[in-house]
């Protein structure tokens, strides 16, 4: 396979598939611009090399038609200033000006494509639309992890068109590696931190790391099912009923496999799901009538951040409570504070997957964990333990 570093774009027209769905103001102004910062190794790399760049990406959800108000314009516009270079833009990613502009191409330059997304053969993965799209470059690179799992044509098919020039770029690699360092030979004990709202959406997650974990770690509102399925009181909680059977399947999995389950023992409980409610505090499986577990209470706090502190492989997806509101987030905050310290001390930590990313985000941690993802959705179905279109279609 090939790789970033062993390979050379000199004289290269690189066609790659980035994130630039970035969000924007009413005037199209970029107002986060992380996944745009994300993606400049890659195109130094490529422009240092005496290659040029071709960018292609999908921003909102056009739903295959031309919506000017999704266009990639302001975006490209933007990245010229982050890249401090001229930033070329064609019209439609396919098509005449698209030809035009990528034929005259220059070693150093930068072209953005129009939103993918603005065709339906986009998303359909279409052949000819995906072959189109490779007639445009000499190498296809993949740097846009946050789509990969989804097998659209500049994600997945596009590569076909490439079977011996195609590769994964540096923000793809370190995503993948991270995830290696986690689910393929992590150092031990290896510790799983995994909370959000609901079981449902988590259980291929929880079954597939109890496949690799020494512990794994249960928090948020899905916790709620567990002390539920294991005979406890939880009041007016969230609780999915129809998953108390497979809550306790998984519990039962855990013992099979040798893996310690840590569900909390106490929760700070509210009134009402909002940030005025009362609140209290009490043991997990006795919540009153009425009130609901909105947080992890003080003791749980205690035993996960041992949990943490002793290990030397963490993952962590989904938060511990409801911390969008102020008087929920302390079992949040506490938990990537162990992750962080427990970073600090040599341990491996990844932190992936929606909601914990923007917790350690708001939290002023980000830094003190060795790898936070960039992909919500793709990095979800990676812990399933899935094969992701988007990396199959580099690696076959
Ligand atoms: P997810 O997208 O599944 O990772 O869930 C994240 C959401 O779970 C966040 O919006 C949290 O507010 C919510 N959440 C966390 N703990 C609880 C809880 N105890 N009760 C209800 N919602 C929760």
């Amino acid at each position: 396979m090939l790789t970033m570093d062993s390979f050379s774009f000199a004289g290269k027209k690189a066609l790659v598939r980035v994130d630039l769905n970035v969000p924007q103001d009413a005037t199209g102004k970029v107002t986060d611009d992380s996944r745009a910062r994300a993606i400049i190794p890659t195109v130094r790399k490529i422009l240092n090399d005496g290659g040029s760049a071709i960018l292609m990406s999908h921003l909102g959800r056009p739903k295959g038609k031309v919506n000017l108000a999704m266009s990639l314009k302001p975006v490209a516009d933007h990245l010229s200033v982050l890249l401090g270079t001229p930033v070329l833009f064609a019209t439609d990613c396919v098509g005449l000006d698209a030809q035009a502009k990528t034929a005259a191409l220059k070693p150093g330059e930068v072209l953005v494509l129009e939103n993918l997304r603005f065709h339906p053969e986009e998303e359909a993965g279409d052949e000819a639309f995906s072959k189109a799209l490779s007639e445009l470059g000499d190498v296809y690179v993949n740097d846009a992890f946050g789509t990969a799992h989804r097998a659209h044509a500049s994600t997945t098919i596009v590569a076909k068109f490439f079977p011996e020039a195609k590769l994964f770029g540096y923000l793809m690699q370190a995503e993948i590696d991270s995830v290696g360092k986690v689910l393929g030979s992590p150092q031990r004990p290896m510790t799983a931190i995994v909370g959000g709202s609901k079981v449902s959406s988590k259980i291929e997650v929880l079954r597939n790391l109890i496949g690799s974990c020494d512990e794994l770690i249960i928090g948020g509102g899905m916790a709620n099912t567990f002390v539920k399925a294991m005979g406890g009181q939880t009041g007016a909680s969230l609780v999915e009923e129809d998953l108390l059977d497979t809550a306790r399947a998984i519990v039962q999995e855990a013992e099979a496999k040798g893996v310690k389950l840590h569900i909390p023992t106490d929760a700070v409980v509210a009134d009402s799901f909002a940030e005025n409610a009362s609140t209290d505090h009490c043991a997990a499986d006795a919540v009153p009538d009425g009130w609901m577990a909105l947080d992890i209470g003080p003791k749980s706090i205690e035993a996960f951040r041992a949990a943490i502190l002793r290990s030397k492989t963490l993952l962590w997806n989904g938060p511990m409570g409801v911390f969008e509101m102020k008087p929920f987030q302390q079992g949040t905050i506490a938990i990537a504070q162990a992750v962080a310290e427990a970073t600090s001390k040599g341990a491996f930590s990844l932190v992936g997957g929606g909601d914990s990313v923007a917790a350690v985000n708001q939290f002023g941690l980000a830094d003190r964990i060795s790898y936070v993802s960039t992909g919500g959705g793709a990095m979800l179905e990676y812990l399933e333990g899935k094969a992701l279109p988007g990396i199959a279609a580099i690696q076959g």
